[in-house]
């Protein structure tokens, strides 16, 4: 999983994006790993590179010609941090669709089903337990209902705590894609 970093601030995303794509290659052909590799959207803002999915698609096309297997992974908390309206049906929908347009209908391999308590918009990471978060109900369910993500895994990244309220969020999100 990688995230896109930063570019300087005497530089440009233009040349960031380049850079970025020259050291994951660079990276991936010193290493005998064969894990698959997957971008994940951040919450942006800044010199911050794939907040927006039209970022995350230029990082995924540079990365392309040498890793024509690289996918994506979407994060809830991150995409709503980046402006992008997951907290209700509507607006989740609209996200998937720009991301299946913008990144490819197949490139989606996981997603990282997080709560958070930052303001939309703000680029802000605070993820949070499900039920405490400014996310909620509708717009998770709207996404666990596509058919086309049934086997897609979804990873929770909750806050450091106790057990019980991992498990509780656990269980908020098993009873939503029931
Ligand atoms: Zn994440």
């Amino acid at each position: 999983m990688i995230h896109g970093g930063a570019y300087s601030p005497d530089s440009s995303l233009e040349t960031g994006v380049k850079l970025f794509a020259q050291s994951v290659i660079m990276a991936v052909e010193q290493s005998s790993c064969q894990t698959p590799l997957l971008l994940e959207n951040v919450p942006g803002g800044g010199r911050r590179m794939g907040g927006s999915l039209e970022d995350l698609a230029r990082l995924q096309d540079a990365l392309k010609p040498s890793l024509p297997d690289i996918g994506v992974c979407l994060d809830t908390a991150h995409a709503y941090a980046a402006g992008y309206d997951c907290s209700t049906a509507e607006g989740s929908l609209s996200f998937l669709a720009r991301a299946h347009r913008l990144l490819g209908f197949d490139a989606v391999k996981a997603f990282h089903l997080n709560d958070t308590r930052a303001l939309i918009g703000s680029h802000r990471e605070h993820h949070e337990h499900w039920g405490r978060g400014r996310l909620g109900r509708e717009g998770l369910k709207a996404l666990l209902d596509r058919e086309e993500f049934s086997s897609i895994p979804g990873i929770l990244e909750m806050p450091a705590g106790g057990r019980e309220d991992d498990r509780a969020s656990l269980e908020f999100v098993r009873k939503l894609s029931a």
